[in-house]
């Protein structure tokens, strides 16, 4: 399931239709990696209901993307919820506020619309551990696994101003 159809509803104003949906989902891509919901049918409740004026959408769903961590690339995962309202108005003429933008031919978008929300509630890094320390970034070696440094990479400020002070250029 991907588009509800609301028109096929038929409900009278102040009536309501609740539906547990199974939508089929395509992976979300961050930083050219994608993450898939887990499972790939994602269960999610949605409430219509009619108003004189318009319709009154909501969608709830609880899911997981997984994909890899976005510092070491080990599989890694993130718990997402989803609470969202939509509303169409029966007439909403040219009025953006008035008009939902997963509603169009009698259906609403529910998978268009789970997508969006989903990628509302993303973290800004979906990592393996909160403490993940990430690949080296010299080497490219996982510091989880094997932690190391390198005694070159002394981009530390604090060396180049020693330098300066011994007055040697900082690359010789
Ligand atoms: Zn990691
Ligand atoms: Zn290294």
């Amino acid at each position: 399931m991907s588009r509800f159809p609301i028109r096929a509803l038929r409900l009278r104003p102040g009536e309501e239709h609740r539906e547990t949906l199974r939508l089929e989902l395509e992976p979300l891509v961050f930083g050219g990696e994608a993450y898939a919901p887990t499972p790939g049918d994602v269960p999610a409740e949605l409430v219509v209901q009619r108003a004189s004026s318009g319709d009154v959408f909501r969608l709830a769903l609880a899911t997981r993307l997984e994909g890899p961590c976005m510092r070491c690339l080990s599989p890694a995962g993130v718990a997402i919820r989803v609470d969202a309202q939509e509303y169409e108005a029966a007439s909403p003429g040219g009025d953006e506020e008035l008009h939902s933008e997963y509603v169009g031919d009698g259906e609403l978008d529910v998978a268009a619309w789970a997508r969006d929300q989903i990628a509302l509630e993303v973290p800004n890094q979906i990592l393996c551990r909160p403490d993940c320390a990430g690949l080296c970034p010299v080497c490219g070696k996982d510091l989880n696994v094997e932690p190391h440094a390198h005694a070159e990479a002394s981009a530390d400020p604090r060396w180049a101003a020693l330098e300066a002070l011994r007055g040697e250029p900082a690359d010789g």
